[in-house]
């Protein structure tokens, strides 16, 4: 990841003075005040444990290097976010272990149950999308981490230090917190390392088990409004800088005020058209979504039909978020060009016909037919057309009489269905662990 150049250099963070503060009011006629306790913290080390998709390689020393930076994060004060010293650091035990359950890359919540049930505290896998709920259950994007309250982490292997600290702060029991854009626990925006008292006191204790459920569940009442509050936008920000970020759970929409307008639209075709990198072809394509008008669906199927080989991430994270977009566009689109498309790439020989594979590591790719199939089911589950709902009922028939070699493709099928609100979809969705990305 480049850092952006509004991340403060080292030299502009500005390290805690505990000692100082701590003096100046020792021996008072009341106590301690709530400053001296809330500037004097008590280190605290998390000792983890990772494990990675067989099909992702990740070193320990990757793992160790990313620990380290991520402490290095909470330890410095950020500058434009109020910001507390928070002494937090991350120790791996043992080494890293390999699992296959679920698989590396993450389409639906049935398959991120299974990643969550490897007993690790990271779980690092190649790509999720349109699962951990995000950023509602309805409106499905690529995500780079997901976290359950007191469990563990799942994480994608390229996401940025700050979504690892990120995660954990869920572990421990922290919500999303948006009021300044650099804070750790903002639900959407990325190099971030602010955090308040109350989050550093979470930072700082002991995992929690059963007993801190207990009692958050207890607390739930007056924290309803932390996870539950609405994004804040930062108005003003050029459309050219909106979709040049990275986001932790897709771009919202809001950012851009009225997305549905023509100028916007108009706007975001033009710099689709100037074939940007893929990770503002997902942003773009995101958005495009959103905004309703089918113009877009040319430029999206040409997109997911054109590409071919070996992907880096943000190539699929494109095609990942053009599909969902020709999802959400198929309603309004006469020429059929979406559904069209979406219906075909249901069969995985769509895409393993072009050889599309993404790159997991510098020597090492995995397969996306699979994935880009389920995820052609999940964009038809958006559609809530007739025609995206009887497609989905003849992939169900077909998988009742012969099952997909793609263990994951059926539970896909039920999922779509359930979003288009059909009573007889078959998913699980009780004892699911509180979980957000
Ligand atoms: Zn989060």
């Amino acid at each position: 990841l480049i850092r952006r150049s509004r991340l403060k250099s080292a030299a502009q963070v500005i390290p805690a003075i505990p000692a100082l503060i701590a003096l100046s009011c020792q021996g008072g006629l009341f106590g301690p005040l709530p400053s001296q306790i809330d500037d004097d913290p008590v280190p605290f080390d998390h000792k983890l444990t990772f494990a990675r998709h067989v099909d992702q390689a990740f070193s320990e020393g990757r793992i160790d290097r990313i620990m380290a930076e991520a402490g290095g994060l909470l330890a410095s004060v950020e500058t434009e976010c109020p910001d507390v010293h928070c002494p937090v650091t991350f120790t791996r035990v043992g080494g890293v272990s390999a699992f296959s359950e679920g698989g590396a890359i993450l389409t639906s919540e049935s398959q991120l149950d299974a990643v969550f049930s490897v007993d690790a505290d990271f779980k690092i896998v190649t790509f999720m999308v349109g699962v951990c709920g995000a950023p509602s259950g309805d409106d499905p994007a690529v995500v780079l981490g997901c976290a359950s309250t007191g469990g563990s982490v799942v994480i994608v292997h390229d996401a940025p230090t700050d979504v690892w600290a990120h995660e954990w702060g869920h572990v421990q029991g922290l919500p999303h917190r948006n009021d300044c854009a650099r804070n750790l626990m903002h639900a959407f925006e990325l190099e971030t390392n602010a955090v308040n008292a109350r989050e550093r006191t979470a930072l700082l204790t002991p995992t929690p088990g059963s007993a801190f459920q207990r009692a958050r569940t207890a607390e739930e009442t007056e924290c309803l409004n932390c996870s539950a509050a609405p994004a804040e936008v930062s108005g003003g920000e050029p459309l050219e800088q909106v979709i040049s970020r990275r986001f932790l759970q897709g771009i919202p929409s809001a950012l851009l005020g009225n997305v549905e307008s023509a100028e916007v639209v108009e706007e975001l075709l033009a710099h689709w058209a100037a074939a940007p990198p893929a990770h503002v072809c997902a942003n773009l394509a995101r958005l495009l979504g959103h905004a309703g008008d089918p113009r877009a669906c040319a430029p999206l199927g040409d997109l997911a039909l054109l590409m071919a080989g070996e992907l880096q991430v943000d190539d699929l994270a494109a095609i990942s978020e053009s599909l969902l977009a020709l999802g959400r566009l198929a309603a309004v689109d006469d020429s059929g060009t979406a559904l069209a498309l979406l219906t075909a790439g249901t069969s995985p020989e769509f895409w393993s016909a072009r050889g599309l594979t993404v790159r997991a590591d510098t020597d090492s790719t995995v397969s996306t037919a699979d994935a880009l199939a389920r995820i052609s089911v999940m964009a038809l589950g958006l559609a809530g057309t007739d025609d995206a709902r009887q497609h989905l009922s003849a992939l169900r028939q077909r998988e009742s009489v012969s099952r997909s070699r793609d263990p994951w493709f059926s539970v896909q099928v039920e999922e779509a269905l359930a979003l288009l609100g059909d009573s007889s979809a078959r998913v699980l969705t009780g004892q699911r662990a509180e979980r957000q990305p």
